[in-house]
């Protein structure tokens, strides 16, 4: 089991799991696709500290 292969998302290639880049397109190789969660919820963090920002600076600027 020490032989994983991933296929590539783009043009269906087999490549080797250790690779980091498709053999054939040279796109970079995801295995589990873990990013997509992550960035999200980095989106939804950074959309929600700016709501925070605005309001807390809606309270404490001076009018
Ligand atoms: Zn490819």
């Amino acid at each position: 089991m020490s032989h994983e292969q991933v296929s590539c998302l783009f043009c269906q290639v087999k490549n080797d799991s250790k690779l980091e880049h498709c053999t054939n397109c040279g796109m970079a190789l995801t295995k589990h696709h873990p990013e997509g969660k992550a960035r999200l919820s980095f989106f939804v963090k950074a959309f929600w500290g700016i709501v925070i920002f605005c309001v807390l600076m809606m309270y404490y600027l001076p009018r």
